[in-house]
């Protein structure tokens, strides 16, 4: 990339003093790459959290979806098969989760469907359930900093999260509404074959690595997920970097560590 632009991006994340110590941030990475975090296969049925979901009360009733026309979906990987549009409106017409009680709208997911990059985050905020789309808003523009200094462009990239429905207040997703909803992304990874998953975000790293291992020692390692063991990278939440600037230097350190890996997949 043109250095003067690469500057202004980082410019635009708050780190226009940051030089690069050398071509390659793995060569530069004090810590080695550790052994792969065993992942959830892809349509694997996380069993606890939905035993909880069913305690909690999460709602069965898909009634909305059979008005919407849309065939009743009881498999814990919502079948196999299905391509973009009728992934797209079944998620639409979801009710598997008491958050489609509170919902404006569900948030699918936006970008390329041939993207070599997928960028998951945790749920809709308030901006996101409003426009019916992921990281948008201040937290969304930091994100498409985030890139360009790697050199994508937000429509290069696909961009989605763990629940497609907000939580309301912004509290965390439960257990039982983020098992619920993981399947759905499941089938937008199975459709999309990405080459890297970047987690951003505790919540979002924490459900994709089936974890309450902290954010911290998630970071500077290769995940995989899946059956298909998509590397997977984990880097803060462009909310927390807004809310936490001193720590943007250490996402542009796990940014260049995804490119590198990404450039080896
Ligand atoms: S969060 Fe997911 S599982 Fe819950 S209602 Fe929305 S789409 Fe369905």
């Amino acid at each position: 990339m043109n250095p003067a632009l690469r500057q202004e991006y980082l410019a635009a994340l708050g780190l226009e003093t940051w030089v690069m110590r050398g071509k390659s941030a793995l060569a530069a990475a004090p810590r080695e790459i550790t052994a792969p975090v065993e992942s959830p296969a892809v349509h694997a049925a996380p069993a606890a959290p939905v035993a909880r979901a069913r305690e909690a009360g999460v709602s069965r009733d898909d009634s909305a979806a059979r008005e919407a026309g849309v065939p009743r979906d009881d498999s814990p990987a919502r079948e196999a098969g299905v391509d973009w549009p009728e992934l797209r409106a079944r998620v639409a017409a979801c009710t598997r989760c008491g958050l489609c009680n509170t919902r404006t709208q569900t948030v699918f997911g936006v970008g390329n469907q041939r993207a070599e990059w997928l960028i998951v985050g945790e749920a809709p905020g308030a901006d996101e359930d409003r426009q019916g789309e992921p990281f948008v808003g201040r937290a969304g523009q930091l994100l498409n900093s985030m890139l360009r200094a790697i050199g994508l462009a937000r429509e290069q990239v696909y961009i989605a999260n763990v629940l497609k429905c907000r939580p309301p207040g912004n509290r965390d997703p439960a257990a039982g509404e983020a098992a619920e909803c993981l399947p759905y992304l499941e089938q937008q990874i199975a459709l999309l074959k990405p080459k890297i998953m970047l987690a951003v975000g505790r919540i979002a790293s924490q459900n994709l690595l089936r974890t309450d291992v902290t954010l911290g020692r998630l970071r500077r390692q290769v995940h995989h997920f899946g059956v298909s063991r998509v590397p997977l990278i984990v880097t803060y939440h462009p909310a927390y970097l807004l809310r936490t600037p001193g720590d943007k230097r250490k996402a542009w350190e796990d940014l260049k560590f995804a490119r590198e890996v990404c450039a080896r997949v």
